[in-house]
């Protein structure tokens, strides 16, 4: 078996060591720690287009995408130019401005599913803010989440199932108090009985479900369409909200995201990642009646400081407008269609035990024979010492995915089809030092 050298990470190793002394972990962010793979985190230095660079000059053709974001890749002339012009004339004044017009009005004319939608500056705050117009709304309490989707860190959403069908969370951080999570249900992914069984147990109590309708946080765990329409007639039936998490799909399974992707109407609607081209910003959006009760309009609180901050609306203006060129999601689609497919050729050859879930440009390697992967408990947690191996393998032959077997990996609309051979090239001989051939 050819094996080839393991790169040097003597600069970041340097870095990560002071790193550590100034952050918990080293890190302003878990995952980015590297706890599930080989090595020391990769500090990175550069990108452009689809490649990046880290501080020991290692150059990757790059699927992460800083998480979903960079639909565009890095540093697109678009996205920059766009953000320098704006710099030109300050940074943040917390006073309204013409960009978030801007901003607005692009979506808003472009999205069929919301008619009025406030900007804030991360994913996080976008969902705290979403639960909290469900509570506001409805007058109830309850919030009912599915295991294996995640929410960003929101007290209310670092819940984890307890045993049994339909069961109150069990906090998954220290610092949440059990009465916050009392008040979060939490059911397993494409389980009917479970939530109708949710719905008779906590009778007109539920002010919301709240799922990502492309579940990407957890491997991909592509949800039957039917499913998701099954989750809009029982909360339309029982006076509950439906919240649409699509901090990931949003703009990246069309741009009217997952709602218009499986053409169904959510009652709220989160955005993050690639509304902001790169810059921190998050998003919700709902119905003009149920915004309207939003403040200062109505009696649900909700600020910030430098929400809808020129910068990040002018990253957000020209990626978008990119993003409304016709035919871009086809393209981007099609490529990462021929991508996938090759791969599976490949390990239908081979034999290997691999399967590559995708939609659209997002996809995910699962180390398994499945043929389908729906609920968190149905992944195997030993197919991840696979991933460890083909992590290790993949950054030694120039390419770079999430440190992690849970993660999924983007495609942009700048990757070539040179970057797209190459990367095939190593995942083949990488899956091959996996299944040691
Ligand atoms: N919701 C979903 C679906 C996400 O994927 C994420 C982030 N991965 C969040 C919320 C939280 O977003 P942020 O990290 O910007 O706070």
């Amino acid at each position: 078996l050819e094996g080839v050298k393991d790169i040097s990470r003597i600069k970041s190793a340097e870095l990560y060591e002071k790193a550590k002394t100034f952050f918990p972990g080293g890190v302003n962010s878990p995952v980015r720690a590297f706890k599930s793979v080989y090595g020391t985190p990769l500090f990175i230095q550069k990108g452009n287009g689809s490649h990046i660079w880290d501080a020991d000059g290692n150059e990757f053709i790059d699927y992460c995408g800083s998480w979903g974001p960079l639909i565009l890749g890095h540093n697109h002339p678009s996205v920059r130019n766009k953000v320098i012009e704006v710099m030109q004339n300050g940074m943040s004044f917390g006073a309204p401005t013409a960009l978030e017009n801007e901003l607005a009005e692009l979506i808003l004319t472009n999205n069929r599913f919301i008619e009025k939608i406030r900007f804030v500056s991360s994913g996080t705050e976008a969902v705290m803010s979403a639960i909290r117009l469900a509570r506001g709304y409805t007058k109830r309490d309850k919030i009912l989440k599915f295991e294996g989707c995640y929410h960003g860190h929101v007290d209310a959403m670092l819940v984890k199932a307890g045993s049994g069908l339909v069961t109150f969370g069990e906090t998954s951080s220290a610092g949440i108090p059990k009465a916050f999570a009392d008040e979060t249900i939490v059911i397993a992914l494409n389980d009917k009985d479970a939530l109708l069984k949710a719905f008779e147990e906590f009778k007109d109590q539920i002010a919301a479900i709240i799922i990502e309708p492309v579940p990407a946080n957890n491997g991909l765990l592509l949800q039957e369409p039917e499913f998701l329409q099954f989750l809009r007639e029982q909360c339309t039936a029982n006076g509950t909200l439906l919240i649409f998490d699509e901090v990931i799909s949003g703009f990246r399974v069309g741009f009217e995201g997952a709602a218009g992707y499986y053409g169904i109407q959510p009652d709220i609607i989160t955005y993050g990642k690639i509304i902001g081209g790169g810059m921190p910003v998050g998003a919700y959006g709902a119905s003009a009646a149920i915004m309207s009760n939003i403040s200062p309009d109505g009696p649900v609180y909700q600020a910030g400081t430098l929400s809808g901050n020129p910068v990040a609306m002018g990253a957000g203006i020209a990626q978008l407008t990119e993003l409304l060129q016709p035919g871009f999601y086809e393209e981007l689609d099609r490529k990462t269609a021929a991508f996938v497919k090759d791969i599976e050729d490949y390990v239908a050859a081979k034999g290997y035990e691999l399967k590559i879930f995708r939609i659209g440009s997002i996809f995910w390697f699962a180390f398994t024979q499945q043929e389908h992967i729906r609920r968190a408990d149905e992944i195997d947690a030993g197919s991840m010492a696979h991933f460890k191996i083909f992590h290790r393998e993949l950054l030694n032959r120039g390419v770079y995915v999430g440190p992690s077997g849970y993660e999924v990996g983007f495609v942009s609309g700048v990757h070539t089809a040179d970057d797209l051979e190459q990367t095939k090239k190593a995942i083949f001989d990488s899956l091959d030092v996996v299944y040691q051939n």
